[in-house]
Parts: structure tokens; sequence; C-alpha cells
């Protein structure tokens, strides 16, 4: 018999959740709660979620931010805009009748495309969240690349270019400072000298400012050669654009780009199609999976 599983997404604002089946579909409303400001209330939210759903189901699949060792629960890595502490959270233990597993958003997502979405069925396929930063979640063969750690899949690989930025991890010139929300507002500033959102940035874009329309080209452009690279690395599939950028990626241009340069073999870009609740979906996915391989 198929049993309904929890997955949750928690992002830096919202905490969505809701009870999906095995093959990904959700079965009921998706819950939307405020992430609250403390690592003390986040782990009683969680808590006061899961209870809810005890009676419907044993299983609980998380999205979080932060890397996610090889077991599923842990955190190894910063988490951005969550509170200090909130990586030491004991998820294992937030209900004693559930099993609960977790795993990384992006990676979330991008298993959430390979069962359901832009990318079914496609056993060599990456997908790129493209928000305030950039998450990566590669699959290959088949099976989310985890590393020897869990923390694989992260997009700190450098570009080059005539440019200098410091990236939010410390080192300079990551994928992630070009081709995030981020990437847009730095080229924005390279070209005009302001400083604005890269909000700003799109609603210039749409009154059809210049300045905007060749800053959004360069933004495509640097995420052009980043995905060229990860084709020539992983000989993908398909690369999946998700997130709250993804709607200004272009696509075509992209697939033009990465297809004429790739030394390995020609790949299709997509934009994803699991849609806003991906996190909760490939979490819930992501430990129906473990279930499987640990029976
Ligand atoms: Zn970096």
């Amino acid at each position: 018999m198929k049993k309904p599983i929890l997955g949750i997404d928690i992002g830096g604002t919202k905490i969505f959740h809701a009870l999906i089946n095995e093959e990904g579909k959700i079965l009921t409303e998706v819950k939307k709660e405020e992430t609250p400001k403390t690592v003390d209330e986040i782990e009683n939210k969680l808590k006061e979620i899961i209870k809810q759903y005890e009676t419907e189901t044993k299983l609980v699949g998380i999205a979080t931010a932060g890397a996610v060792n090889n077991s599923n629960d842990k955190i190894l890595s910063s988490t951005g805009n969550l509170p200090k502490g909130y990586r030491d959270i004991d998820f294992k233990n937030l209900n004693e009748n559930m099993d609960i597993f977790i795993e990384n958003d992006a990676n979330a997502a991008a298993w959430a495309e390979y069962k359901v979405g832009a990318t079914k069925g496609c056993k060599n396929s990456i997908v790129l969240t493209l928000g305030t930063g950039v998450g990566g979640g590669i699959i290959v063969n088949g099976s989310l690349l985890k590393g020897k750690s869990g923390a694989a899949g992260e997009m700190h690989f450098k570009m080059s270019t005539d440019k200098k930025r410091l990236c939010t991890c410390g080192a300079y010139d990551c994928y992630e400072a070009y081709a995030s929300g981020r990437g847009l507002k730095l080229t924005y500033e390279e070209i005009t000298g302001e400083t604005i959102s890269s909000y700003e940035i799109i609603q210039r874009y749409d009154k059809k400012e210049e300045n905007a329309i060749k800053a959004l080209v360069k933004w495509n452009e640097y995420i052009a050669i980043g995905a060229l690279g990860l084709n020539n690395i992983f000989d993908t599939d398909v690369i999946a654009f998700t997130g709250s950028m993804a709607q200004f990626a272009d696509i075509e241009y992209i697939e033009e780009y990465v297809n004429k340069y790739t030394v390995a073999t020609p790949t299709k870009i997509n934009k994803a199609k699991a849609g806003n609740y991906s996190g909760v979906i490939g979490a819930g996915l992501v430990a129906f999976e473990k279930t499987k391989q640990l029976d």
C-alpha cells in the first residue's frame, strides 16, 4: 500500500508543509507559516507541524538550507539566512514516533524535478536554483551526487572574468557571485555605478531601461558560461533552472551557448516544472528513497 509522506520546506521567511504520496503528488493543501526568528522557536514550530500529521504518516522529509550529511540527519555547513545555531537542531528527534530525514533544499528541488518535473527520468541532470544565491542539485546515474560527506553540488567554482567579485563564501569570483540575484545586482552596479535591488532592476528591465537590459544580457551570459562548465564535467541530459530568478533566464540563448562550446555532448536547457513546492515534494521523496535503502 502507498503511504503518505510529510514534506516540509524551511525557507528564510516561510515554512511550507503538506502530505505527498510516493509518486510525488501533493495530497493535502500546502500550509504556509512564517519562519520564526530564533532557533528554539523554529525547533518548536517544527515539532508542532510534525505532530499535526502524526496519525496520517510516520515518515517526514525536510528541505533545509545548508549542506546535509549522507545519513540525512545533520547539517554540515552554515545556513545563510537562518539564525545562528540552526544547524545544530536535532532533526532526527523532533518527534519520537516518526522517521525524519533532511536534505539540502537545492538537492530536494533537483530530486523533485527528476521524479516529477522538468528533468523527469533524465539520469544525468542538474537543477540550479537561482535566487539571492545559487543552489545546485546534481543527479548522476539516477542518484543525487552527495560526495564523501554530503556537501557536493555547491556552486562555488571560479568564473574567469575581467571582474573581481567577493562571494558570500569569502572567496572571489564564484559562479554564485555571478548567476544569482546578487550577481545581477553587482552586474548592474558595474555598468551604472548605481546600487539597487535585483527587484528594482527587473522593474527597470520591464520598462525597457537600456542599462537594465544590458545587465540582464550579461547575467545570462554568466549563467551560460557556468552551465557550459557543468555540462563539460557531467555530460548532462538536461540542466534546469528553478527559484525566484529562473523566470529571467534566457533558456534559448543558454542552450545555444552551451551546445556551441561544449566538449561533452549537447544538453537540453529547461525551466523547472515541479513548481513552488518542489522543496516539499523533493524532501518527501528523498525520505521515501531513504527508507527503501534502509529496508
Ligand atoms: Zn563562493
